[in-house]
């Protein structure tokens, strides 16, 4: 599987997940645009990484303005853009009847704005380039419901739909769609979490962990981002648009379909 010549735009690129598979596209052969509305993580990651083949882009996802800057910003550097992956999110726990409502526009506007405005100005350079490839970032969340993440499984179900469509009508056109599912991964996401839903739960950290995050699980283990950034790369680099409107689960057995 490699990506030798592509470009790439990762959004979240900064750190987590979106870092890893900046790593693992860099090393596959592509050039990186690490989107990420962190600018000083993402001028670092492109120093680390290496100027030649990173570029750090100014982006806030839910900024349509912001996105087709760095979007042009790409194509103005690199002439193409090949793959997007659309994987900048946050997560915010609450019981529905306390979830505020700002709370809830925030959460949609960066996992579902973001996706379809990212796809949005990508997609143009793709049509035009008679190729591309749109990785949305889902989750196991895309598949089932928890309770506290009304706003986090609504926009995670709304990204196969999306994607779908991207499949659709980016068929004809050369343009594949596909939907990565991973279960939970040690990133500052799932860190924050894991006190706040103790204190919601009114249940012990340790019992977060092993009950709730692993709890499904056939190993008791956490997905790692080396194994969401393989996942990415295989759906990137796959050789033809055989491979799309599908989505591929990466959690430890947690869920299975
Ligand atoms: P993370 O918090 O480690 O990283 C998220 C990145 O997104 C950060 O660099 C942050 O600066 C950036 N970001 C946040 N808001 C942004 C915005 N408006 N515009 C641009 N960038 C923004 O999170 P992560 O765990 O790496 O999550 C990445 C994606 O993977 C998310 O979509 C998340 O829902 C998904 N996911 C995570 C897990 C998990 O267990 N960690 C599981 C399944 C899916």
């Amino acid at each position: 599987m490699q990506l030798n010549d592509k470009v790439s735009l990762i959004t979240g690129a900064a750190g987590g997940i979106g870092l890893g598979i900046a790593r693992r596209f860099i090393a596959a052969g592509s050039k990186v645009a690490i989107a990420d509305i962190n600018m000083d993580a993402a001028r670092q990651v492109v120093a680390e990484l290496g100027e030649d083949r990173a570029m750090a882009v100014a982006m806030d996802v839910t900024d349509e303005d912001a996105v087709n800057a760095g979007v042009q910003a790409v194509v103005d550097r690199w002439g193409r853009v090949d793959v997007l992956v659309s994987n900048a999110g946050v997560q915010i726990v609450h019981p529905i009847e306390d979830f505020p409502f700002a709370a809830w526009k925030k959460m949609l506007a960066i996992h579902l704005d973001g996706a379809f405005l990212t796809t949005k100005a990508v997609l143009p350079h793709m049509y035009a380039q008679g190729s591309g490839s749109v990785l949305l970032m889902g989750s196991v969340h895309s598949k089932l419901a928890s309770p506290l993440k009304s706003a986090y499984v609504t926009a995670k179900h709304g990204l196969m739909g999306l994607a779908r469509v991207i499949a659709k009508e980016g068929g004809p056109k050369g343009v594949r769609a596909n939907v990565i599912c991973p279960g939970f991964v040690r990133t500052p996401l799932v860190d924050k979490q894991i006190p706040e839903q103790a204190k919601t739960l009114g249940i012990s950290e340790e019992e977060v962990v092993n009950n709730i995050m692993l709890g499904g699980t056939v190993t008791k283990e956490f997905t790692t981002i080396e194994d969401v950034a393989e996942v990415a790369l295989t759906f990137a680099a796959f050789p033809t648009n055989a491979l799309t409107g599908q989505s591929l689960i990466v959690s430890h057995g947690w869920h299975m379909e």
